[in-house]
């Protein structure tokens, strides 16, 4: 950048502090036990101050209370944020950044108070500032700034419950790096996505590397011949844990399906049609099913496996129409 040119953009960007990212919002949802739950079971956190309303009306807390980390929660857009993406202030900065050259994004680290635990039926509200640009400085990553917003968090009586300061890198990444930052061809031809990997454990792993060989094969207890998938340690029906496999003809017919058609995960051919395959042999397996049009799979459609390559690492069996 020419001395002219970095005026100009150290104007821009220092327009910026001071100004909110958007009018104060309410939350989506007003704090609710459904969502402590269901986050608390995710977290695995199992303070029953969370979830057990009689422990937590005995409890100094005298009820129950929201887990004081799930203050952003409550102010999260959901998956519309993802489908289409608003542009707001913070957005607008980010592009004023990159339109220098500074295309390399780093959430770099977050800071959050809290003042008081939020209880079922509490409604929160959020504001967001730009507070902040530091730089430029150079950083492991290159030459950035740190742009810093903070947001305060109130509740139905425009008490402050809670605030955080969440800073973010924008950098000029080194040129090798150019082509990640901008997410563009060139990047995806340096790493093709792969399916996610198969997890392979101790009573498993057999189980997979038979398929790595092209066979699909099914665990058959040696003491009552009772066949099982997915493979497992014991036999169910006898305790045996004796047991050999045959080689399944892959010859089956639709059981289940669902058609995947959000998150997108990368690596997947879409769409994307899943089912539960009844086998000939009696078991059921867990494949992706292909070679039609999603709309004209059905339950009781006959169907044929292949033990197929579907990326650089990954064989999978996978089902066609008969
Ligand atoms: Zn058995």
């Amino acid at each position: 950048m020419t001395p002219e040119e970095v005026s100009e953009f150290e104007a821009k960007i220092r327009a910026y502090v001071g100004r909110e990212n958007g009018p104060r919002q309410r939350g989506k949802d007003d704090v609710n036990l459904a969502m402590i739950r269901h986050w608390a079971e995710v977290i695995g956190d199992e303070n029953p101050a969370y979830t057990d309303p009689d422990y937590a009306a005995r409890s100094r807390r005298k009820g129950i209370v929201a887990p004081a980390t799930m203050l952003q929660i409550w102010s999260m857009e959901g998956y519309p944020m993802c489908q289409s993406p608003k542009v707001d202030v913070q957005r607008e900065l980010h592009n004023v950044f990159e339109s220098y050259g500074y295309t390399g994004t780093l959430g770099t680290n977050t800071r959050t108070e809290f003042y008081r635990e939020l209880r079922p039926g509490d409604q929160v509200s959020y504001h967001t500032i730009i507070d902040n640009i530091v730089g430029p400085k150079k950083t492991g990553r290159g030459m950035g700034y740190f742009i810093e917003t903070v947001t305060t968090f109130t509740d139905q009586n425009d008490e402050p419950v809670g605030r955080q300061v969440f800073r973010v890198l924008k950098f000029v990444p080194p040129p090798q790096d150019a082509a990640q930052a901008g997410g563009g061809q060139q990047a995806a031809a340096v790493e093709a996505a792969t399916r996610i990997a198969s997890p392979r454990g101790h009573d498993n792993a057999w189980w997979w590397e038979a398929v790595d060989r092209g066979r699909v094969l099914i665990q058959r207890c040696k003491s009552c011949g009772t066949l099982r998938h997915p493979p497992r340690p014991m036999c169910g029906e006898c305790q045996s844990i004796e047991w050999d496999s045959i080689e399944s003809t892959l010859d089956g017919e639709v059981f289940s399906f669902t058609e995947i058609s959000y998150p997108r995960f990368p690596g997947y051919p879409y769409p994307l049609v899943v089912g539960v395959i009844q086998l000939a042999e009696g078991t059921r397996l867990v494949a992706g099913i292909t070679g039609c049009d999603p709309s004209a799979v059905h339950i009781g459609m006959k169907v044929k496996g292949k033990v197929e390559q579907v990326d650089e690492k990954t064989w999978l069996p996978q089902f066609y129409p008969v």
